[in-house]
């Protein structure tokens, strides 16, 4: 097998990362592109040009990863729950404009196989990638592969009920794991202590304006040495220990990668999350220790994971 290139994609809601990648996981080329979550065939469109103008002689395949369900069969898009983006022929419709091999997946499997080739899961074989940005994604690497599942759809883990009756879930349920331990947990835990607590830096960072209350203010409040800031930040990051700890019961990683916008927050979230996790994982004092580590590579994972995925694939077909 030659060296090989391969352009890499991270399709969301609300931007296309777009990279050109060495066999190594150098990011040779890179471009951005705002998309339309209520768009898909303009999204599409969009996808298909960024790939013709990144494309050389060098380029073997393109990957894309992709914010929803994505059928390993056929590399369609079925459902997106935070968008309105339904059965969405990726792969097919990439191949025949561009004329090379597509591979599509997951956006957070993506993001986990860039992570363990290059990123915090180098050097394990079995990883969990927990992508904490609006809701929650998720990637599972075992041993040495991604894992997809029958069909595609594994490690959808933000959409786990844990609390019967709770907030409204993009997916229709009720109590989404995404819903109490994702970003728009700590958003709304956000508007709630502000509200409650008008004297605290947080609701002054708001202007006295509770709804106004975002992440980032949470985080910045918190990182300022608000007690209310940091009491948000340790609800929400309770809540994803203790998920982790029920995923990691059932998957049996090495090491856990936390991903996502909100891992700005750093320790202010992954502490309360690392120990809720030792409480509740079962049989914590009888199991290797498992590490629940920071992301490294940003928002640059998705489209790195995806072009090195689409390359190895190659190889594999290949083989
Ligand atoms: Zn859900």
């Amino acid at each position: 097998m030659g060296e090989g290139e391969a352009i890499g994609l991270d399709v969301g809601g609300t931007k296309i990362n777009a990279f050109r990648v060495a066999r190594d996981g150098e990011i040779l080329d890179r471009r951005k592109a705002a998309t339309r979550a209520d768009d898909e065939e303009a999204t599409l469109a969009q996808m298909i040009e960024l790939a013709r103008q990144m494309v050389t002689d060098d380029v073997l395949a393109i990957g894309i990863g992709a914010a929803g369900m994505v059928d390993a069969a056929d590399g369609s898009l079925r459902f997106a729950p935070n968008l309105a983006w339904r059965e969405l022929p990726i792969a097919s419709r990439m191949r025949d404009a561009i004329g090379l091999p597509c591979q599509v997946d997951n956006d957070a499997s993506m993001a986990a196989y860039g992570e363990y080739r290059f990123g915090a899961g180098r050097g394990y074989r079995h990883m969990l990638l927990v992508a904490v940005g609006t809701g929650i994604g998720g990637g599972i690497v075992s041993d040495g592969r991604l894992f997809r599942g029958a069909y595609g759809f594994a490690a959808e883990i933000g959409h786990i009920i844990v609390e019967p009756g709770g907030p409204k879930c993009g997916c229709g349920n009720l109590g989404c794991w995404e819903q109490v331990a994702g970003g728009r947990a700590i958003d709304r835990l956000g508007r709630e202590r502000a509200r409650a607590y008008p004297d605290s830096l947080l609701a002054r960072l708001a202007s006295g304006d509770p709804e106004s209350v975002t992440g980032q203010l949470v985080t910045e409040a918190a990182t300022r040495g608000d007690d209310v800031a940091i009491g948000v930040l340790a609800e929400a990051g309770r809540r994803l220990g203790e998920g982790i700890a029920g995923l990691v019961n059932i998957i049996d990683p090495q090491i856990v990668v936390v991903g996502g916008g909100a891992v700005v927050a750093g320790d202010l979230l992954l502490e309360p999350a690392r120990a809720a996790f030792v409480d509740a994982v079962e049989g914590e004092e009888h199991r290797p220790r498992v590490p629940i580590v920071a992301a490294r590579l940003g928002n640059d994972a998705g489209a790195v994971g995806a072009a090195t995925l689409a390359l190895e694939e190659l190889g594999r077909m290949r083989a």
